[in-house]
């Protein structure tokens, strides 16, 4: 098999008995990296709270990963919002994410981790990318403004890995998911991205007789929607098939106008009243769709369609609900 320049043999499987720590576990993607973990064979996967280990604590988590002893990290922890949360609050975006990922790659190194996937965002690429956003365009460009802070911290984790890549031959690697979905995200007004917020919105609005739904912005921005299942099976197939300095990207390959992905989850509830623009809000960056070419080289596609992605999740949402009451 192909060994990487820091010695990793490419294509070589995971011993489906290494121990595996996924932080950020009780998250919508770690909880998804261990499912897929689990189903894939993985005997001793490792989680843990935010209550019990607080990744925001240097000494705490350096104990937890002495203690511990992964062989491979997946890094699924961060404090991540839709576009309100991370206008509102910076500071907590900027160093909350910082400290998480600093803590994880001085403890992970300190325990000797042999292979850490620390995973980022599509929100690092400059707001004017040429689209697709190739990986090489980071760095090229002003960032957007409403989550500038959040990808500034993600950057710096890039940049984390790539250090203990260069000084210390370690075999670890980043990757940047586009915009995110599935069971377990976060539906808060509020705080939550787009499109749990549209699925709380148009239920709540068919339940309630409301006869308009109110989507923020104009509705012409394109976002590119991946289904957290496939991500969990990407990272799994990058542990096994990459070993490079530079992130790669992580999507589906297609976008859609907001104002498509909100008819598509009015037709998914089944809301049948009027959608209605307020324009007060921000849209953000006009498009973030990636180049996922390199991925692809690599032999991973993804398997879940939006419509079937948006369908299953309403009905995790509605489970949810019906669970709570
Ligand atoms: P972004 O991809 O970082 O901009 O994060 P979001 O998922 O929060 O927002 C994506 C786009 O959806 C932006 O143009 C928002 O203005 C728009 N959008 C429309 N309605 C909503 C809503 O109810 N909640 C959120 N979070 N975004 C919305």
């Amino acid at each position: 098999m192909p060994l990487s320049a820091t010695g990793w043999e490419l294509g070589r499987p995971l011993t489906r008995d290494a121990r595996v720590f996924v932080a950020g576990s009780s998250g919508l993607v770690g909880s998804a990296v261990v499912r897929h973990l689990r189903a894939a064979g993985f005997t001793d996967v490792v989680g843990v709270r935010s209550a019990q280990v607080d990744l925001r604590d240097a000494d705490a988590t350096a104990r937890f990963l002495d203690e511990t002893r992964p062989a491979v990290v997946v890094d699924a922890a961060a404090r991540v919002g839709g576009i309100a949360a991370n206008a509102a609050r910076p500071v907590e975006f900027l160093h909350d994410n910082l400290r998480i990922q600093a803590n994880l790659l001085d403890a992970a190194h300190a325990a000797d981790v042999e292979r850490l996937l620390l995973l980022g965002s599509s929100c690092i690429y400059p707001k004017y990318a040429e689209q697709p956003i190739r990986e090489d365009s980071l760095l090229t460009g002003a960032l957007e403004p409403t989550n500038d802070a959040y990808a500034i911290a993600k950057i710096a984790g890039i940049m984390g890995v790539q250090s203990y890549r260069r000084e210390y031959g370690r075999a670890w690697i980043s990757a940047m998911p586009t915009n995110l979905y599935g069971p377990g995200d976060n539906f808060d007004l509020e705080t939550s991205h787009v499109l749990p917020a549209l699925i709380r919105k148009f239920h709540s609005a068919r339940v309630a007789g409301d006869p308009t739904v109110t989507v923020w912005g104009t509705g012409t921005p394109r976002r590119e929607f991946l289904h957290v299942d496939d991500l969990a099976s990407a990272c799994l197939h990058l542990l096994e098939h990459y070993d490079d300095p530079a992130p790669i990207n992580v999507g589906v390959g297609e976008d859609v106008p907001i104002a498509d992905l909100a008819s598509l989850v009015a037709r998914t509830v089944g809301f049948e009243g009027e959608i209605v623009y307020d324009t007060s809000r921000p849209d953000g960056t006009p498009r973030k769709l990636l180049d996922v070419s390199r991925l692809q080289a690599l032999g991973w596609k993804p398997t879940i369609g939006l419509a079937e992605g948006l369908a299953s999740t309403y009905r995790w949402f509605l489970e949810q609900q019906a669970a709570s009451r």
